[in-house]
């Protein structure tokens, strides 16, 4: 008899964020199309939350695969210092005038995680560069409480200590981290960043919407007035839009709500539309050009063997070009409409607090005896519901959040709500 991949995945496969000895066997995908994965039973899955937030014109998009497939059969790697190619230069060229500020040159890498790492390592040496040894850098980092920047020791530092980090927390470097900004505590906030500014090298964040922590999201008007604030204090800003980019938060990106202007941003997990891993660290020219000298030690001395691969800038090249189109904007306005009507259903629902939307994301917290945290036992009922139902919903602890690739249709969005609809009911709530 044929063992099942799930069977065979048992014996060989440590996954992801996985408590291996309690995990409920892996579910065995075969195929994806638009919003829908299959099984290897034949069943089919609404991907409610775009396989970790990926995803944004659907699985297997023609125009994707087409492109993927010429580009496979002609360059599929080379390496990227000292020589160059088409899909890197073609993407930087596509990409830099579509970004908030001005953003002026492109470095690549594998995935969010590293382009945050490029992002810190760029902000500090640019301050290490522009001085002699005699003064003292800027050693600093500033953070948001709750903030999630990815799992890479770095990025790992300028993240909340939480139980991500819990085992490795004595080998993270110190971060200042600071409240999420509102009217009321914007002034308190300024004042602590004048008690770090003169050390401090960088601030990043993730602009109005906190994806981990558990979508939480914030005021951009309080943003701004504090980026503004940081940036008088010579502190560079570092955008993370590794989740918010392309589209997300109803804008492109999210620092279009912003007035202020970032110095560095980082993006993946939209970038190529959720078909290849592919991490982007974009700057300002200022920043670029504090590492141009004839002295080699002021090299960005930073790159990974699949820097800038062909097959995921290309990937990411069929995506801008389906992003640019019309026909996506108007998914995107039609999917943040219907969240914005179940908004209200789930507004009056007694069991249910803290319903936000922004964009093409609509996120509540169901309300327990536990605490409002990842490690809420809630999370595996909600999951165990969901995958029951064929809906792909992974909660974060008793958040539960809706966060469709672009392309789902109407009818696929309505089975989502009734079975968001269900699992209050039949959980009592
Ligand atoms: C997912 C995420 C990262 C990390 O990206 P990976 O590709 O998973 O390493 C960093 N920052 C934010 C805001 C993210 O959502």
């Amino acid at each position: 008899m044929q063992r099942t991949l799930s069977d065979r995945d048992q014996a060989v496969i440590w996954h992801p964020y996985t408590q291996m000895q309690t995990a409920p066997a892996p579910i065995g995908i075969v195929r994806g199309e638009g919003a829908r994965l299959y099984d290897e039973q034949g069943a089919c899955y609404i991907d409610a939350t775009s396989s970790w937030w990926v995803n944004i014109h659907g699985h297997a998009h023609p125009h994707i695969t087409t492109r993927l497939a010429a580009q496979a059969a002609q360059l599929q790697h080379c390496i990227f210092a000292g020589y160059t190619h088409e899909p890197a230069v073609a993407l930087a060229e596509q990409l830099l005038p579509l970004l908030p500020g001005e953003q002026r040159k492109v470095f690549y890498s594998d995935n969010g995680s590293t382009a945050v790492e490029v992002a810190l390592k760029m902000a500090i040496q640019y301050h290490a560069n522009g001085r002699d040894d005699v003064a003292p850098p800027r050693r600093r980092l500033l953070a948001f409480r709750n903030a999630y920047h990815g799992d890479t020791f770095g990025a790992m530092s300028v993240s909340e200590r939480s139980v991500f980090t819990k085992a490795f927390d004595s080998y993270l470097f110190d971060v200042s981290f600071l409240d999420l900004p509102t009217m009321e505590n914007i002034g308190r906030l300024c004042d602590e960043v004048d008690q770090l500014a003169g050390d401090t090298a960088a601030f990043i964040f993730e602009p109005l919407l906190q994806g981990a922590a558990g979508m939480l999201v914030y005021q951009a008007a309080a943003l701004d007035l504090l980026l503004k604030h940081c940036r008088g204090k010579g502190i560079l800003l570092i955008a993370d839009e590794i989740f918010t980019g392309f589209g997300r938060t109803g804008k492109d990106f999210a620092m279009q709500h912003l007035q202020t202007a970032p110095d560095v941003i980082c993006l993946s997990k939209g970038l190529t539309g959720g078909a290849i891993a592919l991490g982007v660290t974009t700057c300002a020219q200022h920043i670029y050009d504090a590492f141009l000298s004839e002295n080699k030690l002021k090299t960005l001395f930073h790159g990974h063997s699949f820097t800038a691969n062909p097959l995921a800038c290309t990937a990411a090249l069929a995506s801008l070009e389906l992003f640019r189109e019309p026909a996506c904007r108007q998914q995107r306005q039609r999917v943040s409409e219907a969240h914005a009507q179940f908004a209200g259903w789930l507004n009056n629902c007694p069991s249910v607090k803290n319903v936000r939307q922004l964009g093409t994301l609509l996120a509540f917290d169901v309300i327990t005896a536990g605490p409002d945290t990842y490690t809420n036992e809630l999370a595996a009922a909600i999951h165990r519901f969901f995958r029951a139902r064929k809906v792909m919903l992974r909660p974060l602890g008793n958040t539960i959040y809706i966060l469709p690739p672009y392309c789902i249709t109407n009818e696929e969005l309505e089975v989502v709500y009734d079975s968001v609809r269900d699992f209050l009911r039949e959980t009592g709530n």
